[in-house]
Order: structure tokens, then C-alpha cells, then sequence
């Protein structure tokens, strides 16, 4: 099966008992007993699994290309759980330096960063990869690319193979990419999460993470009683609505692509723009690795405005289309000034704003944001 069609029909049945075509919500918190005491259903109690979630994580294991899968209430909540199930012995985690800013909060932040060894290094580099696992006994390298926000490419079979011979577990964080354009599995990775709030939901109103792991995965067992017992469990209401967002996600990820390629083209061509970070441009430093890694160069990227922070936060105040939020992989174009989100420790450049550019008409966009830098000298 393509997955266009799995994106459709994995994990879902007609529904036996009513015909319904579409996957039933199961919001029921507990299962009935069978007069012998058992559960004939399979089902107990729904924190330990329940049908929608269950029909989610089938779903997700099928189109990553894995063999199960585990559902947490955030994307946050499935990093802490790989980091808690990591595997192996050591206590170092390799990390990107440009990473997803909430895992640097949960280092920085919570006892996260006590309980593990964490060293940041750019994966670009294998030279600096292989430094850092060989350096100390490592027990994962967490991989993410493209990266956030300088939309960095990394080489997820080199970085896995380095990862590999240092007997360390790799997982890809693939938010970004999606199981439609980036398929981890194929390159080598040991386990793949998202943050089903992004493209996966797709529409900016779910909050969920899911991690997917291939047959007899080491992870797996961990991440299933990290799931069942500290209980950060995906809601099925959420569950429900990735599941409908999944059956849109390769149609709407090739429109996202289609749309930033243009916006981007656009942007780069402007005189108040000094840059674009898009892998999708010919001249970007990831454009030839992210051709050869991924099917598309995604829905986001960076650029920076000339004359800093307050010029690019004033190219954001004029937007009128473009919606000044976090966040991203919804149908609305969404833009960001990252360095002022992320504080002093933030690599972003001062100019720099980052987009999600949605389902909208590209040229609306472009429209409104050549509008908007015209106020940029
Ligand atoms: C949003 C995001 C996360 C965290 O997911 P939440 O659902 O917000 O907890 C992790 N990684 C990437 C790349 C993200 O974009």
C-alpha cells in the first residue's frame, strides 16, 4: 500500500457493531468485565489503552514504517519517556545545539538535566558527533533535522551509524518532517517521535506525542509503562482528532512544501531580506543532503531581515494575514521571532523570523509579507 492509502485506512475498520465509516470516539474511561472476571474486549481501563488511542498508535506505527507505537499527552511528555527509557547504560544524551527550545527548557528547567549528562554539538559536524558519544558512555543521541530554528539538515544515517558504533540508540525527532517527506527507519534510527500538535493533528487543536518503534525495540517495553504508570497518556478526544488529521497529512504536507518553496523563493529575492534558511533554495548548505534524505523540504523555514530584532519585530507587526504565534504545521501561516522567544541563550540571529506557512494561497502571503517589509530600510 502507498502511504496516501495507509494514511487513510490504517488503524481504521468500519466500525463491526454500527457500519460507521468513520473511527468512533471512545471517550469511556473504563471496560466491562466478562462474568469470569476477564476482559474480553482487551480492554481495561484507559489509561492502560483504550480503542481510540490504540487505533491512533496503529496508525502512526504503519506510516513510519514501525512496529508499534505509544501515544503521550505532548511531544514534550514522548521526549521525556525516550530519555527515561533510553536502553542502554551510559548516562550521556547527545543532543543538537539547535534543538526544539523546549527540550533545552526541560534540561535547563526540571530535574531532566540533573539525571542525565547532556551535550549539545552540531550534528553537522560528524567529526564533533563522534567526539561527543566517544567521550563518555553514551545511552542515545537524539536527532532532529531539519533543525529549529536554523533549519539545519543532518545526515540521519551518518549520525546513526556514529551513534550505533558507539552502542548508543539513535531517535529522530521527525516532527518537522513528517513520516510523508523523512523516513528515519530506512536511515537507520532506533526509535522516531513527533509531536502530534504539529502536522500530524494539522489544524492547531490538538495537543499529543507519539513515539514509534520497530519490532522487538529495547524501547518499547520501557516507553509502554512510562505511558501506563506516569500517565502522561494521550487523550482520546486527541487521539480522534490526529487520527482525522492523519488521512489529509501526505496531501497537506505536499501543499505545505509547495507553498513554502514559493514563499521562500519570493522572500529571498526581496532587498530587505539578508537570508532564507530553506534546504528547498539551491544554494542552502542542506539543500543537497535534504534531496537525497527527504521526499520534500517541508512546510517551514527561517530568514533574517536586515537591521535586527526591531526591524524584524516590525515586519511581524505589519503582517495582516500572517498570524504572530508560536507553534506550527496548521492550515494558518504562523511567523515568530525566535530570538526574543528563546532569551539570550538562543542561536537564531536578531532578524531572524521563522514560518510555518500553512494551506493559504502562497501568493496571499507573499502578498502580505512584501507588504509588511516594505516598512524595512
Ligand atoms: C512542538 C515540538 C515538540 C514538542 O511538542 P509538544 O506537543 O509541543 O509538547 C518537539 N519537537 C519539535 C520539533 C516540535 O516542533
Amino acid at each position: 500500500m502507498h502511504i496516501e492509502t495507509k494514511a487513510v485506512h490504517a488503524g481504521r475498520d468500519v466500525d463491526p457493531s454500527t457500519g460507521a465509516v468513520t473511527i468512533p470516539l471512545h471517550p469511556s474511561t473504563t471496560f466491562e468485565r466478562g462474568p469470569d472476571g476477564s476482559f474480553p474486549s482487551g480492554y481495561e481501563y484507559i489509561r492502560d489503552d483504550n480503542p481510540t488511542r490504540h487505533a491512533f498508535e496503529t496508525a502512526m506505527a504503519a506510516l513510519e514504517g514501525g512496529c508499534a507505537a505509544v501515544a503521550f499527552s505532548s511531544g514534550m511528555a514522548a521526549i521525556t519517556a525516550v530519555f527515561e527509557a533510553r536502553p542502554s547504560r551510559g548516562n550521556r544524551i547527545v543532543v543538537p545545539d539547535d534543538m526544539y527550545f523546549g527540550i533545552r527548557s526541560l534540561i535547563e528547567e526540571t530535574d531532566i538535566g540533573h539525571r542525565f549528562d547532556f551535550v549539545a554539538v552540531d550534528m553537522r559536524d560528524l567529526g564533533a558527533l563522534r567526539t561527543a558519544v566517544g567521550a563518555a558512555p553514551t545511552g542515545l543521541v537524539w536527532i532532529e533535522t531539519p533543525s529549529n530554528p536554523l533549519i539545519r539538515v543532518v545526515d540521519i544515517r551518518a549520525a546513526c551509524k556514529i551513534a550505533h558504533e558507539a552502542g548508543a540508540p539513535a531517535v529522530v525527532d521527525n516532527t518537522w518532517a513528517t513520516p510523508i517527506l523523512q523516513r528515519p527507519f530506512e536511515l537507520g534510527a532506533d526509535a522516531v517521535m513527533h509531536s502530534a500538535t504539529k502536522y500530524i493533528g494539522g489544524h492547531s487543536d490538538l495537543m499529543a506525542g507519539i513515539v514509534v518503534v520497530p519490532e522487538a525495540s529495547p524501547f518499547e517495553r520501557p516507553l509502554r509503562m512510562i505511558q501506563k504508570h506516569k500517565g502522561s497518556v494521550a487523550a482520546p478526544f486527541d487521539c480522534w482528532l490526529a487520527l482525522r488529521g492523519l488521512q489529509t497529512l501526505p496531501v497537506r504536507m505536499r501543499a505545505h512544501c509547495d507553498g513554502a518553496q514559493k514563499v521562500a523563493e519570493a522572500l529571498s529575492r526581496h532587498p530587505a531580506v539578508d537570508s532564507v534558511l530553506y534546504p528547498g533554495l539551491p544554494h542552502d548548505p542542506g539543500h543537497a543532503l535534504a534531496a537525497a534524505q527527504m521526499s520534500g523540504y517541508g512546510g517551514m523555514f527561517s530568514f533574517v531581515v536586515n537591521g535586527g530584532a526591531e526591524a524584524a519585530m516590525l515586519v511581524a507587526a505589519g503582517l495582516k494575514i500572517v498570524a504572530r504565534a508560536t507553534s506550527l504545521g496548521g492550515t494558518h501561516t504562523l511567523i515568530e521571532h525566535r530570538a526574543s522567544v528563546e532569551g539570550p541563550k538562543s542561536l537564531a540571529p536578531a532578524g531572524l523570523l521563522r514560518i510555518s506557512v500553512g494551506l493559504e494561497h502562497p501568493q496571499d502571503i507573499i502578498d502580505d509579507l512584501y507588504q509588511a517589509l516594505s516598512v524595512v530600510k
